[in-house]
């Protein structure tokens, strides 16, 4: 990518694309070891979930158009390549041979972890609802338990105009009936965020390809090129997610004390927590300069209704693992976006609303989009090498 990687991110972030990439370096290997501790590989979402956006979304993608702009003849391609197998969920959560639930408590597990400390003043007040998600979405009883480190996001095949429409009706969210300064900045943040989601799924797909001529999965330049690396924007946006997501817990760090994360492997979770934010810094992002006054409090209200529909559009998705890898992380990002908007150190009662009411489901997935986006930056410094390589015929 043409990028200048000295140059700073854009408003509100007074860091580079290369002092991203060296945080990242530092983080990387506590980062990964933490997705996968107990506490935060398990994550619950509802895959049947009624779509409420739009009238026949009849679930899951059987029919090969999901894919053809990715592959061209999947008729001739063996049953384990089809969509519907790559993208739907390798759940065996209930495996026996884990020492630490049974198949008869699967459902129980991730209720009961860790249910001291994170339900205790969790206490859903839906007329005073600050979150940027759905709460509904971890109340549900068709909810399933998902082991992520089981699912890896990568090519699943989904595509063509199913998927295209979910994205189109995901940026059509951000469409703010004002045009003054301040409503710009909501407007150019939302904005971001969404591409640099789109861009990270991009980037995944790409690392983690099938090449359907070789059987082998593996990083695919030409196709990160086409969909991000040709993009210097895009590229940027996924950085911006990085930062918005590392302000957040960077701003929520004198309280990772107070949090539990289950008895025995408490310490050693939060210790990785700890270096994993020590790393980070406030200069990072300035949420400061977004919603400064009661004018800006509407857009706020506006930004954060729309924000949670970005999250219920999820439930359109018709590929499984997409969608569960989609909830995971707008999931995520609304966490983030609550911390960074909502939570006021100096307001005692703030701190009640936001830190003390925080989910394991918002803590779980808030740290996995954080692994998702640390993952797509090693990616993209990978594409780079590999670009470079090709271009000095090495
Ligand atoms: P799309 O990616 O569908 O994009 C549509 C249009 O949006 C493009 O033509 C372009 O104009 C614009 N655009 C593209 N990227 C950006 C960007 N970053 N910023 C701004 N505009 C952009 N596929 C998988 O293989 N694995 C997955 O795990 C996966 N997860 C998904 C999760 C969700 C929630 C969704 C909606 C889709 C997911 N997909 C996944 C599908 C994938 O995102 C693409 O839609 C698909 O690969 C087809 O890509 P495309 O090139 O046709 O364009």
């Amino acid at each position: 990518c043409k990028m200048d990687k000295d140059e700073n991110l854009g408003p509100g972030c007074d860091v580079t694309i290369a002092e991203i990439n060296s945080i990242n370096k530092k983080i990387r290997k506590d980062i990964v070891s933490l997705v996968n501790t107990d506490f935060f590989r398990y994550f619950k979402f509802d895959p049947f979930k009624k779509c409420t956006f739009w009238e026949n979304n009849d679930g899951i993608c059987f029919s090969r158009s999901c894919a053809v702009d990715v592959v061209e003849d999947w008729a001739k391609l063996p049953e384990y390549w089809q969509p519907e197998v790559l993208g739907s969920l390798a759940n065996d959560s209930t495996n026996e041979n884990e020492t630490h639930h049974t198949a008869e408590d699967d459902a129980s597990f991730l209720n009961e972890l860790c249910n001291n400390n994170n339900n205790k003043n969790n206490q859903l007040d839906i007329n005073n609802d600050l979150n940027y998600y759905d709460i509904n979405d971890f109340l549900n009883k068709d909810a399933v338990l998902v082991d992520l480190s089981k699912n890896p996001e990568r090519f699943t095949g989904y595509g063509g105009q199913e998927a295209g429409q979910i994205w189109k009706s995901i940026y059509a969210e951000n469409c703010f009936s004002s045009d003054e300064a301040d409503t710009c900045l909501a407007k150019d943040a939302f904005y971001r965020i969404v591409s640099g989601l789109h861009a990270s799924i991009g980037t995944h797909l790409s690392n983690d390809h099938l090449d359907t001529t070789t059987g082998e999965w593996g990083p695919d330049l030409d196709l990160f090129m086409a969909r991000v690396g040709n993009f210097p924007e895009r590229v940027s946006n996924i950085y911006f997610n990085y930062a918005i997501v590392a302000k957040s817990l960077w701003k929520i760090k004198p309280y990772l004390k107070e949090l539990d994360f289950c008895n025995s492997y408490d310490n050693s979770v939060k210790q990785k927590i700890i270096n994993i934010v020590s790393q980070l810094d406030s200069r990072i992002f300035d949420e400061d300069l977004m919603f400064k006054d009661d004018y800006d409090a509407s857009i706020k209200d506006d930004f954060r209704s729309r924000f949670k529909n970005v999250t219920k559009i999820m439930d359109c998705v018709h590929c499984d693992r997409c969608k569960m890898w989609g909830k995971v992380q707008t999931t995520g990002y609304a966490t983030s976006l609550k911390i960074l908007f909502e939570l006021n150190e100096a307001d005692e009662e703030s701190r009640q609303q936001v830190v003390n009411r925080l989910t394991k489901f918002e803590l779980i997935s808030l740290l996995n989009t954080f692994n998702r986006l640390s993952t797509s930056i090693q990616s993209i410094n990978n594409f780079e090498t590999l670009y470079n390589e090709r271009v000095n015929g090495e």
